[in-house]
Order: structure tokens, then C-alpha cells, then sequence
């Protein structure tokens, strides 16, 4: 960790979701690259004060927070808590997310509702505190050339159609044009926001595509990398993004996927 380069030196980054799977991987590569960070979580205290620990393991600064991103004064006291540990926020991954998967003819209204406004609208309340202090506060040239990035992890299904998962896929859809839309209007502000779109990454949120050989083995033939993705491989791309190394990226989403974009149904003539 000490040879990671310091690509986010001093900078305050929020992680939702930072207890677990892909969220605790971008967690511990930000602070490898120099960040301090607020690990949220909403549950699992246990999980979130692990990860603090680990960062601390290795010079980092860290705490935990509790907060349900779905919950307007829960993510204004969060909001609260980082400004007066770390003074300001330079950095958002708007990552929590879950799935309450069924046919939609049997979804019901609840497990509708639930998904969206933990995927959707919890990633509207984070991006709109932290848009305010960004714009409040403006660039600090030291530290980066942008006033503050924001991060929304979308899916591949914000192209690629999920039955079954209705609820979900039209979340990460929204989330596309959420991403977009904010960072037109932002980006006057020296304001960057991109979206990661993970294929298959072995987490919890989809233990039962990997648990079993079997399943794996099916999962493999929709990825043409041929390999199932790791917390780290997203870790890496979003230092990357919320660094000044992609200052001139802004307004897209970057699949990091080993090829199941690609439709790999179409490899063999289709
Ligand atoms: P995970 O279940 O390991 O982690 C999800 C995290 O979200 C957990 O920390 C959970 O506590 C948190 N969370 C759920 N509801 C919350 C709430 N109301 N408030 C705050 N936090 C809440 O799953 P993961 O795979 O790490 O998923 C992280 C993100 O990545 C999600 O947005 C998911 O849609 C996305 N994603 C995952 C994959 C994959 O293959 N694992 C693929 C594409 C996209």
C-alpha cells in the first residue's frame, strides 16, 4: 500500500455502502491513495468499523458512519459529520445499492419503491449535499484542479435489459441520466461526474451467480474475459476517476466488465 501512488493526497471522500463488496474495495484503494475517509454503512457496524481498521493498519484516516442513503436528514447529518471531521468533502461515490429481485408481474409495490429510493434517490440526496459544498467552497488548486467529483456506481444494466430485475435495472437506467444530466449542469462549477458500470463482481449482492461451480461456469459465458471481477478492479478505475489524471473526463459511464457489454452472444457468428 505505502508504493501506491498518491494520486488523491488529502482529499475527504464519502463511500456509501463502504461496509461491503464493491464499496469497501473503493474504500481502501482511495485511502491507499491518500484520502481520508467517511466509510457509511447501514447496518452492519461491525463490517464498517473492520474497514476502518484495516485503513488505519496502514497509516490512514478513517471513520464510520451510520446513514440510509434513502433518508434525507440521515444523509444531512452524515453530510454534517464529514465537514466537521474533515473540514470539507472532495470526493462522493454514491455506491449503496441493493436488489429485491422478482417477475414483474409478482413485484410488489414495496419491493418497487424500496429499490428505487435506496439506488435512485439515495444517490440524488448524497450528489445534492455534496454539489452544494462543492460549489460553496470552490477549487482548492493544491489539492485538485477540480472543485469536487462525484462518482455514481450504475451496473451494466444500465444498458443491458434484466428480466426479473425490473426494479433494479430501471435504477441504474435512471442513474445514467441522473449522472449526465447533474454533470452537464455542473461541470461549469469545475464539478466531474462519471459512473462506473460494473459487470460481474464477486460480492455479496450476487452470491449465488459464484457459490457454486456450476453457476460460475454459466456466469463465465456471458463475460468474454472470461474471468469474474473483484472489488479492486473497481477500486483501481474509480481512484482513477476521482483523481486529477481524468480531469477532462466528465459525463460518462465506464464499463469495467471483462466484456459483457459486448454481446458475446454475437461471438460465434451469433
Ligand atoms: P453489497 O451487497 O456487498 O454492498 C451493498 C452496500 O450497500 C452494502 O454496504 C449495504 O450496506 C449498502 N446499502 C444498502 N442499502 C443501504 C442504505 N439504505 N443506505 C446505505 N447503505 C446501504 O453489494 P455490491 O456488489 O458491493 O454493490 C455495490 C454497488 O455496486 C451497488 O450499487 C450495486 O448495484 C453495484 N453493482 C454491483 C455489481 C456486482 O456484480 N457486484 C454489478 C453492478 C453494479
Amino acid at each position: 500500500m505505502s508504493n501506491t501512488p498518491q494520486l488523491l493526497k488529502g482529499q475527504a471522500a464519502l463511500v456509501t455502502g463502504a461496509d461491503s463488496g464493491i464499496g469497501k474495495g473503493v474504500a481502501l484503494a482511495m485511502a491507499a491513495a491518500g484520502a481520508k475517509l467517511l466509510i457509511n454503512y447501514a447496518h452492519n457496524k461491525a463490517a464498517a468499523d473492520d474497514v476502518v481498521s484495516q485503513i488505519k493498519a496502514f497509516g490512514g484516516d478513517a471513520f464510520a458512519f451510520q446513514a440510509d442513503v434513502s433518508h434525507e436528514e440521515e444523509v444531512k447529518a452524515m453530510f454534517a459529520e464529514i465537514f466537521k471531521q474533515y473540514g470539507t468533502i472532495d470526493i462522493l461515490v454514491n455506491n449503496a445499492g441493493l436488489q429485491k429481485d422478482s417477475k414483474f408481474v409478482d413485484m410488489t409495490l414495496d419491493d418497487w419503491n424500496k429499490v428505487i429510493s435506496i439506488n435512485l434517490t439515495g444517490q440524488f440526496l448524497c450528489a445534492r449535499e455534496a454539489a452544494r459544498e462543492f460549489i460553496k467552497r470552490g477549487v482548492i488548486e493544491e489539492k485538485s484542479k477540480a472543485a469536487g467529483k462525484i462518482i455514481c456506481m450504475s451496473s451494466v444494466h444500465e444498458v443491458i435489459p434484466w428480466a426479473g430485475h425490473v426494479n433494479y435495472a430501471a435504477s441504474k437506467g435512471g442513474i445514467m441520466m441522473f449522472m449526465k444530466s447533474i454533470a452537464q449542469e455542473l461541470a461549469p462549477h469545475k464539478i466531474r461526474v462519471n459512473g462506473i458500470g460494473p459487470g460481474a463482481i464477486q460480492t455479496p449482492i450476487n452470491k449465488e451467480a459464484w457459490e457454486t461451480p456450476d453457476a460460475l461456469d454459466k456466469l463465465l459465458t456471458l463475460i468474454p474475459y472470461n474471468r469474474i471481477g473483484q472489488p479492486d478492479d473497481i477500486g483501481k478505475l474509480a481512484v482513477w476517476l476521482a483523481s486529477d489524471e481524468s480531469d477532462y473526463v466528465t459525463g460518462v459511464t465506464i464499463f469495467a466488465d471483462g466484456g459483457m457489454t459486448l454481446y458475446p452472444g454475437f461471438a460465434d457468428n451469433g
